[in-house]
């Protein structure tokens, strides 16, 4: 049997990235078709921890990588979507924590990259006071 389907866009793959252009597209008033050989979300984005990072994983070198310039904005824009203001409405969604903490295990190596890491990110990282430690520590 042959399916015919008449379409604007095709978009392969149902990860976060095909969902959420789809759900972009549809607003914006096109048909897009998504195809995906497994199941919705079973890539990467099913094994995502759900860090909304601002691009300090990124900086670690010290210096703004394109990619650590690229998704300084993420934050914001989960944000936005989490307070039903965003692309998506995701006010449904628990959220964890509101920060992202990072830490080094005290050995040089790691805490030089904490240092640089931070330093390259001046304004989006703050060190944390220890009596603001989260439980965790
Ligand atoms: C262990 C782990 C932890 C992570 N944690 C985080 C985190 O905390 N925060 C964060 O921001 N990012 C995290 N990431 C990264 C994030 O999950 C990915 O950047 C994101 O999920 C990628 O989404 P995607 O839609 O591009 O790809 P995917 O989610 O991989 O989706 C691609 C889809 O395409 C389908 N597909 C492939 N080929 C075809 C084809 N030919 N036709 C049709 N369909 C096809 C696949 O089946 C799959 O479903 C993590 C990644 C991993 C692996």
């Amino acid at each position: 049997m042959t399916l015919r389907y008449s379409t604007d866009i095709v978009i392969f793959g149902g990860g976060v990235a095909g969902l959420w252009l789809l759900n972009r597209l549809h607003s914006e008033g096109y048909q897009p078709l998504l195809i995906e050989t497994k199941a919705l979300g079973s890539g990467q984005t099913l094994a995502s921890q759900g860090i909304i990072h601002g691009g300090l994983k990124y900086a670690l070198s010290g210096s703004l990588t394109g990619a650590a310039n690229v998704i300084a904005g993420m934050p914001r824009r989960w944000r936005h979507c989490l307070t039903g203001d965003g692309d998506v409405d995701l006010q449904g969604v628990p959220v964890l924590s509101n920060y992202y903490y990072m830490w080094s295990d005290g050995n040089l190596r790691s805490r030089l990259k904490t240092f640089f890491g931070s330093k390259s990110l001046v304004g989006r990282v703050e060190g944390v006071k220890r009596d603001d430690y989260p439980d965790f520590f």
